[in-house]
């Protein structure tokens, strides 16, 4: 998808209409209580638009309707080939909204638009299509029993699925959970980041018009303490899919052991580790692939590489080279296409990472580059990619996640010493490693525990690999490829004695 110029993404977000009502039972909807609350671009900290402020009472009908849509078959029973269809309709209709979802999630999040309109949408669309092509294809089993018997085992949909959402790519990971949870055939209650609703609410209207049967997608908005809450505690909802922050993950499990014991699927936080070694072959290639790892998506990413371990041999060679490709990592208006880099997504965010900044500085790390707020002129929440080198393992910049475009380099002493501090964490999300010795890259990616470790780049994989974290990064859980079909729906056994 080719990038329009800023001239044309302004007016296109001055003309933008914007869907502020929830989805319940196939209807937009205001919320009971009629309560809205305001949410604002962090670009330039002005207010947007209202939206529906749903509360407990919300949350109960959204259940309802999708219990009932659920139970009388409108989706569970229908054929999958025929859900597929419906399903890759809704990825082509998304697909002929590009525009107004990649603007409307700018001025929502922050976020730069040259990696929404370039990736998100399109990957939004994608995901939902690849779960829905998995529909028909899925097959299920027959055990080797003797001739008395036959038996079957068989997936069947779990039923009502909760899913909450984090606000740091609104829209792919509301397809990485819509895409597995409807191509099963459950019904689901989805409640996006109060900060970044608008992208959700637009996809819920889009969902109508794509034929999604009323009551099988509910979209509800507000609060993670009220509603967040509501789906965790309700006795009627099977699953609860989560992205978001540990934190908060420790309470959904809460919440299912208080109240029906529901399946709880979590994907949580990291403090990843990006390790390079002496043999790397492209030590210019390795520095680019180090810097978008920490930088991209101004750091709000759960796989942000912010652990940076470089082998002594090649440290000051190495940083030197990080901090030159720094400064291809520039920060602007989200909304014009040259800047890589865009807001922070609140005030409050950006003041937590500010002070991360300080700590580290306060705990004896060396500043190398940025560490400021910018850009304060335009009223948004703005901060310059940061590197602090001589950080030690045990200096908070090194253990706690922290959103933000933050590197601590750390230094190794050798392979084992490597892994030793990769592993140093609570979390196990993702791992890069750079080296072009392929023994050590396969002890280093062996040795290493996180969901996914990357060899010789940054990344996450593809809609066909699982994603998911060791650890307190996750909980049973695994986003995109057939991992995520499955662990919507139950196993079961049917038994047929043979007379
Ligand atoms: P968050 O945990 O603050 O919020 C996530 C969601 O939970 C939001 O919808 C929020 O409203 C809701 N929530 C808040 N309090 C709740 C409560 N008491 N009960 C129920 N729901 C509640 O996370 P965030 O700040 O939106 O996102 C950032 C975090 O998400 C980071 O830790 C990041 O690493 C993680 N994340 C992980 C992945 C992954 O795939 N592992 C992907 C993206 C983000």
């Amino acid at each position: 998808m080719s990038l329009l110029t800023k001239e044309q993404y302004e007016k296109i977000a001055s003309s933008v209409k914007f869907s502020t009502k929830a989805l319940i039972n196939g209807k937009l909807v205001d919320s009971i209580s009629r309560k809205t609350y305001i949410t604002a671009n962090p670009a330039t900290g002005q207010n947007i638009t209202k939206i529906a402020a749903c509360d407990v009472n919300d949350v109960n009908i959204a259940v309802e309707a999708a219990r009932k849509s659920f139970e009388d078959g409108r989706w569970s029973k229908m054929a999958p080939s025929k859900r597929k269809e419906i399903l890759l309709n809704f990825a082509e209709i998304i697909r002929k909204n590009h525009d107004e979802l990649a603007v409307l999630e700018v001025l929502d999040s922050g976020r730069p638009i040259a990696d929404i309109a370039t990736m998100d949408v399109e990957e939004t669309a994608a995901s939902i299509a690849w779960h829905a092509e998995a529909a028909d294809k899925l097959e299920d089993s027959i055990t080797s029993t003797g001739p008395d018997n036959l038996s079957l085992v068989v997936r069947e949909p779990v039923g009502v699925v909760g899913a909450i959402l984090p606000w740091n790519f609104p829209l792919l990971m509301a397809a990485w959970k819509l895409g597995p949870i409807l191509a099963s055939g459950n019904s689901t209650i989805v409640k996006p980041a109060k900060l970044t609703s608008l992208t959700m609410l637009k996809l819920a209207e889009l969902s109508l018009e794509a034929g999604i049967p009323e009551g099988v997608l509910n979209v509800v908005t507000g609060s993670g303490a009220i509603i967040g809450e509501a789906i965790g505690m309700h006795q009627d909802i099977d699953v609860l899919t989560f992205t978001g922050s540990t934190e908060v993950g420790r309470k959904l499990l809460e919440y299912s052991g208080q109240s029906n014991l529901k399946r709880v699927l979590m994907e949580l936080g990291g403090k990843n580790p990006c390790v390079v070694m002496p043999d790397v072959a492209d030590m210019d290639y390795a520095a680019e692939q180090v810097v978008a790892a920490v930088f991209w998506n101004m750091g709000e990413n759960c796989t942000s590489n912010s652990r940076l371990i470089i082998h002594k041999d090649i440290k000051d060679k190495f940083l030197a080279k990080v901090i030159e490709k720094s400064k291809e990592w520039n920060v602007g208006n989200p909304l014009d296409p040259q800047f890589k880099l865009g807001s922070m997504i609140e005030k409050s965010h950006m003041e937590t990472v500010l002070g991360y900044i300080k700590k580290g500085e306060a705990e004896g790390a060396k500043l190398v580059y940025g560490g400021h707020q910018t850009l304060t002129e335009t009223g948004g929440y703005y901060i310059e990619p940061t590197i602090f080198d001589d950080v030690t393992p045990d200096m908070v910049i090194a253990r706690e996640e922290i959103f933000g475009p933050v590197l601590a380099v750390l230094t190794c002493e050798d392979e084992a010493d490597a892994i030793s501090m990769a592993n140093d964490t609570v979390y196990g999300l993702h791992a890069s490693i750079f080296s072009d010795n392929t023994n050590q890259v396969y002890r280093l990616s062996r040795g290493i525990r996180a969901g996914t470790v990357s060899v010789n780049c940054f990344s996450e994989g593809d809609i066909t690999t699982p994603f998911g974290g060791f650890k307190q990064s996750g909980f049973f859980s695994r986003d995109k490829s057939l991992w995520a079909n499955r662990q919507y729906t139950e196993l079961k056994t049917i038994w047929m004695a043979i007379r």
